[in-house]
């Protein structure tokens, strides 16, 4: 029994095959039947585990790197931080508990968090609640002025659509229709698609991805910040372009066909940085940096190892482990990338390399 399903089954049959868009937008934030609306799925009992759950030392580092690009600007007060999509609210909690020392950090910072399911609002307030967060359903709902935000694995959670390459150049859509009590993929008739025309080097067959939703946060993130002042950190798997198949479906911290179960599964794309560098512009957009290198730059290694003297046994392992995870290049080191987004001419971003990407 599914009735997500069995919706989309009936609304292909009556209005025709579904973009991977439109499909991720259903099961993801479905009122009452959507991924995100109707659970937790973070932490090792649900579907995946993400950086700040591996270690409190993520959403410190971060925080403290935030504080710097604030003093940088000269501390305004007061000023908008913000989180997109905060999960169980953890890598904020680190980041508030770490930037304490900061002084007047707290006083002038006013917290946002833009979340779409109400579950894990229930959960961030809870854990945020001496910090009274305003909640936000996108970036149009927050206050004026410097804004200050962060985002981890976000942006892969934004709608894609598909593309694959024809022999004649032109571009077929990846679609989702059905054969009457399944979801199977299919293929829209090539056509030439403007955005695509300059890519020239993939061959026929392959497939490219693209988000307008999040070009289009990305613009709006990078006007705010370039009129207003303030910074943004993004991080998230992904490259500079996009190329071939990233669309996947996690359950149970396991690969899942995408269109099994709609609803029940995370579904995610790799993030494409550099159209996003590019819609941030006027903002100026710093190189992507790798995440493990990034956490090295901003102190990761002395942290963990003042946190280390407090640790013995399984709790050191454990904790030596989520370090490796979180950096090392065959873990999450080199697949999750990191791209700031400061004002031009303001001071070059902590451990960033000026862009472009
Ligand atoms: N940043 C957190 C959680 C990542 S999971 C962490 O690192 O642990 C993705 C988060 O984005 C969840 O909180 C999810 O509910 C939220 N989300 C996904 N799509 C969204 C959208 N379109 N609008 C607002 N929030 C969204």
């Amino acid at each position: 029994m599914n009735a997500l399903k069995d919706r989309l089954i009936a609304r292909i049959a009556r209005l025709g095959p579904l973009s991977v868009a439109d499909y991720m937008t259903e099961c993801l934030l479905h009122p009452t039947d959507g991924y995100y609306t109707t659970r937790d799925p973070l932490g090792r009992a649900g579907d995946f585990i993400t950086a700040p759950e591996i270690s409190q030392m993520f959403g410190e580092l971060l925080g403290l790197w935030l504080a710097q690009v604030w003093m940088d600007q000269g501390a305004p007060s007061p000023f908008v931080l913000a989180e997109l999509g905060p999960g169980r609210g953890t890598l904020m909690t680190d980041a508030l508990r770490a930037t304490r020392v900061v002084p007047g950090f707290h006083a002038a910072m006013r917290l946002h968090l833009v979340e779409a399911s109400p579950k894990l609002r229930a959960v961030q307030g809870d854990r945020l609640a001496a910090y009274a967060p305003v909640f936000a359903d996108g970036l149009a709902d927050l206050p004026a002025g410097p804004l200050f935000l962060i985002a981890n694995e976000f942006f892969d959670a934004l709608p894609i659509r598909q593309f694959q390459r024809q022999a004649g150049g032109d571009w077929s859509e990846r679609m989702i229709g059905t054969d009457g009590e399944s979801l199977i993929w299919g293929l829209s008739p090539p056509a030439p698609i403007a955005a695509l025309a300059t890519l020239g080097d993939i061959a026929a067959g392959q497939i490219v991805e693209t988000c307008a939703p999040a070009e289009a946060l990305a613009g709006e993130i990078g006007r705010r910040i370039a009129t207003q002042g303030g910074g943004a950190l993004i991080i998230d798997y992904g490259a500079r372009d996009s190329r071939g198949d990233t669309f996947q479906a996690l359950a149970a911290h396991a690969h899942v066909d995408p269109l099994a179960a709609p609803g029940q599964a995370d579904l995610t794309a790799h993030v494409a940085f550099g159209p996003i560098a590019q819609a941030a512009l006027p903002a100026r957009a710093s190189a992507i940096c790798p995440q493990g290198v990034f956490l090295e730059r901003i102190g990761m290694t002395p942290r963990a190892e003042k946190l280390a003297r407090s640790l013995g046994g399984a709790a050191l392992q454990s904790h030596i482990a989520a370090h490796k995870r979180l950096t090392h290049p065959d873990e999450m080191g080199h697949l999750f990338k990191v791209l700031a987004l400061t004002p031009e001419g303001s001071p070059l971003p902590p451990a960033l390399d000026p862009g472009p990407p």
